[in-house]
């Protein structure tokens, strides 16, 4: 991991404590169906400018409901919907969003704020927002709110720290994906030094599910396709929130099937299309190096990282993989 360049830190910086000491209004939200990296950056930053004296509101664009892996957050309890922030705040902050798009119905915030500030890590993050922070080599959002409240000089406590570990955890998979660095466990030695207890919060994110859920990777395990010769080999299977609440699941148990597709070595490219309640399809992809699977969710409409990106597809399951065959094979010519 680089640091992040000064002069963009600095620019958020001098925004937030500026707001901060002089009681201003901050509204702070993450992406849509937001997850630990998103959340635990909203809420670690909410807290620390809260601290310093802003007049904050933390929120996401909705549906306005947090799974259970998440729900426990310090701070958690205390996020509005998005129906309930002041629609024209002094800043609006936007944290691990990759395009507006992605915050929902709290992209108008962007202009109706004083100033917007954007923090995020994804590769294909357009550059939006007056003050930008954005570095596509921090491996988690959080990484770039923990310099943040350095910056705005809050110290780190329990509740800091707890939210800053479930964001670096789960961006990093533990860390196990490529985006860990030495400096990446430093920030992880940090916040260990805090006193967190960081073997439950990784239980409580990574390894805590209902029984439904053995059923339900019975079932989507049961039917996921190998298809070697597209791109760099493809295994992909489809699940439905529908199926999900058939087995005693909420739908959001749906995300961490991919992490279980994608251990499958015949294939470079691992996905998980996801049948939402509205008849859309929602794909997670995931590489094990060789494919850039962030081009392939830009191509499709959506983004992401290198190695894990996502779009949304309003065609039916054949069609919507028919069109991710053709792109990973694209890939592959070019
Ligand atoms: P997921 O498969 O939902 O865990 O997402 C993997 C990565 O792709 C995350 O970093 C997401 O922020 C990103 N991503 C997923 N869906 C989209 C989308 N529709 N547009 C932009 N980025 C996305
Ligand atoms: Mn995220
Ligand atoms: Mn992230």
């Amino acid at each position: 991991m680089t640091a992040a360049p000064e002069a963009p830190a600095a620019a958020a910086i001098e925004v937030l404590a500026t707001a901060a000491a002089t009681g201003a209004t901050v509204v702070l939200s993450g992406h849509v169906q937001p997850d630990a990296d998103a959340l635990g950056s909203v809420l670690a930053l909410a807290e620390g400018l809260r601290r310093r004296g802003a007049q904050v509101c933390a929120t996401f664009p909705g549906p306005f409901r947090l799974p259970a892996s998440l729900s426990w957050l310090p701070g958690a309890a205390s996020l509005v919907p998005s129906t309930e922030v002041p629609a024209a705040p002094d800043v609006f902050v936007s944290l691990d969003a990759s395009s507006p798009g992605r915050l929902g119905e709290l992209a108008g915030l962007l202009d109706s704020a004083g100033t917007s500030v954007v923090i995020d890590h994804h590769a294909s993050n357009p550059g939006f927002g007056s003050v930008q922070l954005v570095v596509p080599d921090a491996p988690a959002t959080v990484v770039l709110v923990a310099e943040l409240l350095d910056g705005l000089e809050v110290e780190w406590d329990t509740q800091l720290a707890t939210c800053l570990y479930a964001g670096l955890a789960a961006d990093t998979g533990s860390f196990r994906f490529g985006n860990t660095a030495p400096g990446t466990h430093e920030l992880a030695a940090r916040l260990l030094r805090t006193g967190i207890d960081h073997a439950a919060i990784s239980q409580r994110l990574f390894d805590t599910a209902p029984f439904g859920w053995l059923r339900l990777l019975s079932l989507v395990t049961g039917r996921a396709e190998l298809e070697p010769d597209v791109g760099a080999g493809l295994v992909w299977t489809w699940a439905s929130t529908a199926e999900a609440r058939e087995c005693g699941l909420p739908g959001d148990q749906l995300e961490a099937l991919v992490d279980v597709v994608r251990a499958t070595e015949e294939a470079d490219v691992a996905c998980v299309v996801k049948g939402q309640d509205d008849g859309s399809w929602v794909v997670s992809m995931r590489s094990r190096g060789a494919t850039d699977v962030a081009g392939v969710a830009i191509a499709l409409g959506g983004g992401g990282h290198r190695a894990a990106a996502g779009y949304s597809s309003f065609a039916d399951l054949q069609t919507t993989v028919a069109r991710l065959r053709s792109e990973l094979a694209a890939g592959v010519e070019h």
